[in-house]
């Protein structure tokens, strides 16, 4: 048999010079089509399975999968010739000072400047096409470092918020500071020191509890909250009301290893407030941190309910901080789909706020957090009807933080 074949291989095959360039063409076609597969194969990079392979959990990648409220949903694709290339407003950073613990990771690496300061975010956000960012306190219970104002007067391209800082005072019981705080958050509205309130923390959680059973990493995020009808927080609505100024809010509704689920009385509440302060400009940061379905209620309900959305970077730990708040991609830059056709209905109600910190990019690996995050956003918005690119992108805030720009 084995001779039959080769006689036959030999005889009938490659019979003529012709024969022999038709073979080499079908094996140069075949080679082409395994070239485009592995190429395929890549551009399809499972990040998810990576990163959950890296951290020792390869063994699990589709159990963890089903774990994750973030998963199953299809997303939209990108193209990097139709990347977003217009002008950005980022209503969400903190990077007026360099919040954490500086001081103890700069001696442990022995240095005494960091990598990164305020200053470089000027030069920065200008490479980026970052046209102005708003820069506010994150919520903290303690440890106030710089001041936003301040550096929103040194540089034109940054604005700056109100102090959120009356739910810590609430918080520690120091009720006179609250009060004098909120005394000074009008006067600083009234002068257009800030142009804004927020970032309102009225309910953060220990989101790396969601991660203890998944990870080495013991980090622990502080519990901040401030009760939905706290007389110092209705103030600050107030105030935002008379002023007629955002005040941005960031409130998580969940907390799924608590066995939290309060969406039902957190849209109550927001369908309260937005009528109750009716010239009040509501911004619910990270998308509300619900599914998409919800924040579309709050829309059609209060014509001044709006959000910013902010992305998810490949990191093991930020995905499971993040799995039960809906965020609005998995670890590749494409959108969830589900957010994708929300964004495209509300572009007058969405923006980038991005969530960008100091501390975010201390090391040489992580310097170009920014970076990296501004270049996945403009692929993933270059993935949306153009119409609402621009709007989400600029249009928006300029018109909701009054900017002229
Ligand atoms: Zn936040």
């Amino acid at each position: 048999m084995k001779n039959i074949s080769v006689y036959k291989f030999e005889n009938s095959s490659f019979k003529t010079e012709d024969d022999v360039k038709r073979w080499a063409t079908y094996f140069g076609s075949f080679g082409l089509f395994l070239f485009s597969l592995l190429f395929f194969i890549e551009a399809k990079a499972d990040t998810f399975a990576d990163v959950a392979t890296k951290q020792g959990f390869g063994n699990r990648v589709e159990e963890l999968r089903t774990f994750s409220k973030l998963e199953g949903y299809s997303t939209r694709e990108t193209n990097p010739k139709d990347k977003y290339n217009g002008p950005i407003i980022d209503v969400l950073h903190h990077t007026h000072a360099y919040w954490g613990q500086l001081r103890k990771f700069l001696r442990k690496k022995g240095r005494n400047k960091p990598l990164i300061d305020s200053e470089n975010m000027i030069q920065m956000t200008k490479e980026l096409g970052v046209i102005h960012s708003i820069t506010s306190e994150p919520p903290r219970i303690k440890g106030l470092y710089g001041d936003p104002i301040k550096f929103s007067k040194k540089y034109k391209s940054f604005s700056a918020l109100c102090s959120p800082h009356f739910v810590a005072y609430e918080h520690r019981g120091k009720f006179d500071k609250a009060i004098n705080l909120l005394k000074q958050i009008e006067l600083n509205l009234k002068a257009g020191n800030c142009i804004g309130i927020g970032e309102v923390g009225v309910q953060h959680y220990n989101k790396s509890e969601k991660y203890y059973h998944l990870s080495n990493d013991k980090h622990k995020q502080k519990d901040i909250s401030i009760p939905l009808d706290n007389v110092f927080l209705h103030k600050a609505l107030k105030l935002s009301d008379k002023y007629k100024v955002p005040i941005l809010i960031h409130l998580e509704p969940r907390h799924s290893v608590r066995n939290i689920d309060n969406v039902e009385e957190v849209k109550k509440w927001y369908k309260d407030i937005c009528k109750r302060y009716i010239n009040s400009k509501i911004v619910l940061v990270h998308n509300g941190m619900f599914e998409p379905n919800h924040l579309a209620d709050l829309f059609e309900t209060c014509p001044n309910v709006y959000s910013s959305f902010k992305i998810m970077r490949p990191s093991w730990t930020y995905y499971w901080k993040f799995n039960d708040l809906h965020i609005v991609n998995n670890m590749e830059p494409l959108f969830a789909e589900r957010w994708a056709t929300l964004l495209e209905k509300y572009p007058d109600r969405m923006m980038l706020g991005s969530n960008i910190f100091l501390r975010k990019m201390k090391t040489a690996k992580t310097k170009n957090t920014y970076r990296k995050i501004i270049n996945n956003v403009r692929l993933m918005v270059g993935s949306l009807d153009k119409e609402a690119q621009k709007k989400i992108m600029y249009d928006t805030p300029k018109k909701l933080f009054n900017l002229e720009l």
